[in-house]
């Protein structure tokens, strides 16, 4: 199978790590391109990885939030069970930068 993305490499079935930030999932099955590295998990393996993302309880703390503002600046709220999990609190420095048109990302590393 050609690799959807870069379109030169072949797609060749391997076991790979699964990593999401800094929790190690294990390794799952994947078609990883010879060419690109880009790699696929199979559904299966998708399947797997999302059932050790609730054991490990990193699933879904997903929250929305509404902006408002304050001066000229806008305020996201950020959920309590978002802060504590990323570990920030009241005070600290971190860096926001956009991620595309309309995704931005706040680092607190
Ligand atoms: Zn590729």
């Amino acid at each position: 199978m050609e690799c959807p993305v870069c379109e030169k490499g072949k797609l060749v079935r391997k076991k790979i790590e699964y990593k999401y930030k800094e929790w190690l999932f294990g390794k799952y099955d994947a078609d990883v391109c010879d060419y690109c590295s880009e790699a696929f998990f199979t559904e299966k393996a998708s399947y797997k990885i999302e059932q050790k993302a609730k054991e490990l309880g990193v699933w879904g703390i997903e929250k929305k939030t509404k902006i408002s503002h304050s001066g000229n600046s806008l305020i996201v709220r950020i959920p309590k069970a978002i802060a504590t999990f990323i570990e920030i609190e009241e005070g600290e420095e971190v860096t926001i930068r956009p991620e595309g048109k309309k995704k931005f990302v706040v680092d607190a590393t």
